[in-house]
């Protein structure tokens, strides 16, 4: 979290501190005065009753049972009263919380779109001009054009995000499921990513019959953003591992790789909106936050789910779960 959002947090708090205490001073208040208002009253009708009365005994009691009633009727009004002012108090308290995080990480994305939007476009310019302007060798053209098309699959990866996360956020993404071989797909990612990322090991191996019920462009998707994830936070000389196994009547999809793997209290956040580790200032790596939510929202949409947990001796594992599809 940057200072910024830091401080209007603690301001956020401050305000919200005070005015609950207030408002709790108002209530003790408001109960005090009407309790003493009772006793007061209660007092009245009490010197009003004639000692000589037949029925003082009775009158008496009745007073006093109005008191008891009275007192009872402020106590739960002003305890409901209470219990509601909590609840708002709370649920406001997190809901200006959420918006203000939310309203940051916002930021950052227009940032890091902007940077990775930019990064694409100027190196394939400027390859495109060196190809144009000098009479290159074939190595080197090779080589030029083979970062051109790395930089133009980034690009495609990074639309394809967006544009699926503002389909699914819309409800438009209509989804046109049928019988997948998950092993067979990723096989596919994992060839392509082998032919990106010539120097990169990447294992994979898939159990027979791993049959899932779901859309094909999602599915791509979701694999390649957890192969993406794993080849950029770890080392460029440790392997990273794609397996599609069956356990029971469901197949887990696993990226597991080597890297700086992720700690306990970010193993959820990592799947919300925006959300990236650390801040814009100390990050390195290019991305946009948009990744691991986009696989959450792939993973609810097919019945399935997707956790990460650690690899040993270091680094992470991804596991998404599917129910194995039968019926085909
Ligand atoms: P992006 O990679 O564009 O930042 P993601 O949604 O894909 O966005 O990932 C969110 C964050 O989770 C990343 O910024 C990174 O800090 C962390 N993360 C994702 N995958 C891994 C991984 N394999 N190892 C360690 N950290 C990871």
């Amino acid at each position: 979290m940057d200072a910024n959002i830091k401080k209007r947090l603690i301001t956020l708090s401050i305000v919200y501190w005070v005015l609950l205490l207030y408002i709790t001073a108002a209530l003790v208040w408001w109960f005090i005065s009407l309790y003493n208002q009772n006793a007061a009253m209660t007092d009245l009708k009490m010197s009003e009753l004639r000692a000589g009365d037949p029925s003082y005994t009775i009158k008496a009691a009745a007073i006093q049972d109005g008191k008891k009633r009275k007192t009872a009727q402020y106590i739960g009004e002003g305890s409901i009263f209470f219990l509601l002012i909590i609840v708002g108090a709370v649920f406001v308290f997190r809901a200006t919380r959420r918006q203000l995080i939310l309203a940051q990480q916002q930021k950052n994305f227009m940032m890091a779109i902007t940077h990775e939007l930019k990064t694409p476009i100027a190196v394939t310019r400027l390859n495109l001009e060196t190809l144009q302007k000098r009479k290159l060798d074939e190595s080197q053209q090779q080589r030029l054009i083979g970062i051109t098309l790395q930089e133009a699959e980034r690009l495609n990866d990074l639309c394809n995000n967006i544009l699926l996360t503002a389909q699914l956020e819309s409800g438009a993404n209509r989804t046109m499921k049928e019988y997948l071989e998950l092993g067979t797909l990723a096989g596919d990612c994992v060839q392509d990513f082998r032919r990106r990322f010539a120097s990169r090991q990447i294992t994979f191996e898939a159990a027979e019959e791993t049959a899932v019920f779901g859309e094909q462009l999602l599915m791509q998707l979701l694999v390649n953003n957890l192969i993406e994830n794993a080849l950029k936070y770890s080392p460029k000389d440790k392997p990273v591992n794609v397996s599609v196994t069956r356990h029971n009547n469901q197949v887990l999809l696993q990226v597991a790789d080597e890297g700086i793997g992720v700690v306990d209290s970010e193993k959820e956040k990592i799947f919300d909106k925006f959300y990236r580790i650390g801040n814009e200032k100390t990050r390195t790596s290019k991305g946009t936050g948009l990744g691991l939510y986009l696989c959450k929202k792939i993973m609810a949409g097919h019945d399935g789910h997707i956790n990460v947990s650690d690899n040993h001796p270091t680094g992470s594992v991804f596991t998404a779960t599917f129910k194995l599809a039968g019926n085909h």
